[in-house]
């Protein structure tokens, strides 16, 4: 496996698909999504070129970042937090692109105002419904949109998904396409003079095309870089 060549896979993938949607290809972002990578592979991932790391375990990160494991690259947290473990993220990333509860909201401006910073964060959007992935049911995504707006410590950047595994090329370009739309219909209607909501966190090794062609301006991507990982074991964080 050859990580710059993973790379310049994805990414002439992306460009490819932002041209033939019309878009310019800048504008969207390659995330290299680093759980289960060790920090000797995230290092050579960012020398191969990556520029965004993405962690989605408090545990890993803390760990990464006492190690310098993502010098040289922006760091975003993507994965599942919990309320008890935001004092480990809030200021240490960029982004946050999980923010998936009004609870978690609060603790994670609670915690910024704390340090006296405003943190950027995405509102996680459970697009289907399902029962098994945390996130905003879509029609609450204004009404918490509309509270970021309120709170001092959070800067809404945006929205992100995490639809369920396609099958097969197109499968989840109407849950692309819904919440690219969910997010023009936030930036009409929120007046936030802190909001810059550019940022559509969508698309991973397996549908990234069709993220692109709907709008994502971020994909997340793992196994199409570094290849396949070990099975998941159980979340503990
Ligand atoms: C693991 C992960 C990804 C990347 O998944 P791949 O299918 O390996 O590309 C993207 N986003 C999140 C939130 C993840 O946990």
């Amino acid at each position: 496996m050859d990580l710059r060549e993973n790379i310049a896979r994805v990414r002439a993938g992306i460009d490819a698909a932002a041209i033939a949607a019309g878009r310019d290809p800048a504008c969207v972002t390659l995330l290299a999504a680093t759980k289960t990578q060790t920090s000797d592979a995230i290092r050579a991932a960012i020398a191969a070129g990556v520029t965004v790391c993405g962690e989605n375990r408090v545990q890993e990160l803390t760990a990464h970042l006492a190690d310098n494991a993502y010098e040289g690259a922006r760091l975003h947290f993507i994965g599942h937090l919990q309320t008890n473990k935001v004092k480990y993220i809030v200021g240490k990333v960029e982004l946050i692109h999980s923010v998936s509860s009004e609870k978690l909201l609060r603790a994670v401006a609670a915690q910024a105002d704390k340090l006296g910073i405003v943190q950027d964060v995405l509102l996680e959007i459970n697009l289907a419904g399902e029962e098994s992935k945390s996130g905003f049911p879509p029609d609450e995504a204004l009404s918490a949109a509309a509270l970021c707006a309120q709170m001092s410590g959070v800067r809404l950047r945006g929205l992100m998904c995490i639809p369920p595994a396609a099958s097969h090329p197109g499968e989840n370009l109407p849950h692309f396409q819904n919440l690219s739309r969910l997010a023009v219909d936030i930036r009409q209607k929120i007046v936030d003079n802190k909001m810059d909501m550019d940022v559509l966190s969508m698309g991973m090794s397996g549908d990234y095309r069709d993220a692109v062609a709907a709008g994502s301006t971020c994909i997340r991507v793992g196994s199409a870089l570094f290849g396949p990982r070990p099975p998941v074991s159980p979340r503990k964080d």
